[in-house]
């Protein structure tokens, strides 16, 4: 499928790039030691309500490394699958009455305007999990011939038992929570209650394909492994990834069952790090489908808003710090971003070289986001009391390269 429209990053000259340093969700604090290519793979939407501002700051956040390490001088490999078949989507389109493949279209379509329009940088590869069903299956297959493989009428399950180390959490919280995000730990016949589905024989008016193990559909976490094991896994490299990413409800149980499957498909490891960006909250709870309480891109931007000033609101807080959204976050960031606007009209500013080299420094601290708009807003006053210097285009330029500004 194609992503949305390439953008050019201008280059920022005579400023040092620090080796990035970003929280892992097992390591902590680590400085990504990645060489000049960097290889990431970030878990996409299920195209049904797209895009709610918990997924726009998802993907904010992974764009920020993205720039980053492009401008840092490496060569980034960025994939990202859209799960265009799944339990939710199939709901959504029954409850709707209308065919679930047109929903899924309509939605990544609008998925990718909003990508577009909040400026955020197009994936290298954006794969639909419905495009990838004979990779999928070629994965299943790595794992039967391994004998990771088993069958409970017609549905095959990956056995995780030999890899059921390091759960991020106690057992009985991890089959709570497994049960909860689409897992079956009840089922009669499974070997372990954590052991996931990764195909399911049609039922009954059900999408299906034909593959090695029957007609019907692949489970959630295979999905993303075959494909980002597809599109990254070049020269064999151990980790595959340097970077899985996604929103911090991923991490129990989608990338630790895609850490596992990885292994025991390959014998290698999936991801050196592993990253995940908070929720955003409205009203005191989280933004969520099964709250209902979202708040759309592309609403708001139909109703006239900037989306740069959506980019800057999500911004102001720090990636992995859960955060609320409100109509006063948005009308402040539209204050700021005018003060910004103004500076950078002006022909002579203060001078840019200390606010550069600080914003590069802010990003490569683990991606702090509030701390680099604080200062540049500071510049802004700055510049608006007091410009001597002609060098509004160079800060134009850069905060459009770094933080997707363009302003
Ligand atoms: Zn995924």
């Amino acid at each position: 499928m194609n992503s949305w429209p390439r953008i050019t990053l201008p280059s920022i000259a005579g400023h040092e790039f620090p080796t990035l340093k970003l929280v892992d969700s097992d390591l902590g604090l680590v400085t990504v030691n990645a060489p000049s290519d960097f290889r990431i793979y970030v878990c996409g939407i299920t195209p049904y309500d797209a895009t709610h501002l918990g997924h726009a700051a998802t993907y904010l956040a992974f764009d920020l490394i993205n720039r980053y390490q492009s401008l840092s001088g490496r060569s980034v490999n960025f994939v990202e699958n859209v799960t265009d078949i799944d339990d939710p989507l199939l709901e959504r389109a029954k409850r709707d009455n209308s065919n679930w493949r047109s929903l899924a279209d309509t939605q990544t379509e609008l998925f990718k305007a909003d990508m577009s329009a909040l400026r955020v940088l197009p994936p290298n590869a954006l794969v639909k999990v419905t495009e990838s069903i004979a990779i999928i299956d070629d994965f299943i297959k790595k794992l039967d011939s391994r004998g990771f493989l088993y069958e409970i009428s017609g549905d095959y399950y990956f056995s995780v038992g030999e890899y059921l180390t390091g759960l991020p959490v106690s057992l009985s919280g991890a089959v709570k929570i497994f049960a909860e995000r689409g897992g079956d730990p009840d089922r009669q016949g499974k070997k372990h209650q954590l052991d996931p589905l990764v195909w399911s024989a049609n039922t009954d008016g059900e999408p299906g394909w034909e593959s090695s193990f029957g007609f019907g559909r692949p489970g959630w976490h295979v999905e993303c492994t075959a494909i980002a094991c597809k599109y990254l896994d070049k020269d064999s490299n151990n980790p595959i990834l340097h970077l899985q990413g996604g929103g911090s409800d991923l991490i129990f149980p989608h990338h630790f069952m895609s850490a596992q499957i990885v292994k025991a498909a390959y014998g290698r490891e999936f991801s050196k790090y592993f990253v995940h960006a908070a929720m955003i909250g409205l009203d005191g709870e989280k933004m969520s489908k099964s709250k209902g309480n979202l708040v759309f891109a592309s609403k708001l931007i139909s109703d006239g808003v900037d989306p740069m000033a959506i980019r800057w609101a999500l911004l102001q807080g720090h990636y992995q710090e859960d955060r609320a959204w409100s109509k006063n976050l948005l009308s402040e960031s539209e204050i700021q971003i005018a003060t910004i606007r103004r500076a950078l009209a002006q022909s002579e500013v203060t001078d840019s070289k200390k606010l550069i080299a600080g914003i590069i420094a802010d990003l490569a601290n683990n991606l702090d986001t509030p701390r680099a708009l604080k200062r540049l807003l500071s510049w802004s006053e700055q510049s608006i009391n007091a410009g001597s210097v002609n060098q509004s285009g160079l800060v134009s330029r850069s905060i459009d390269s770094l933080l997707g500004l363009a302003l």
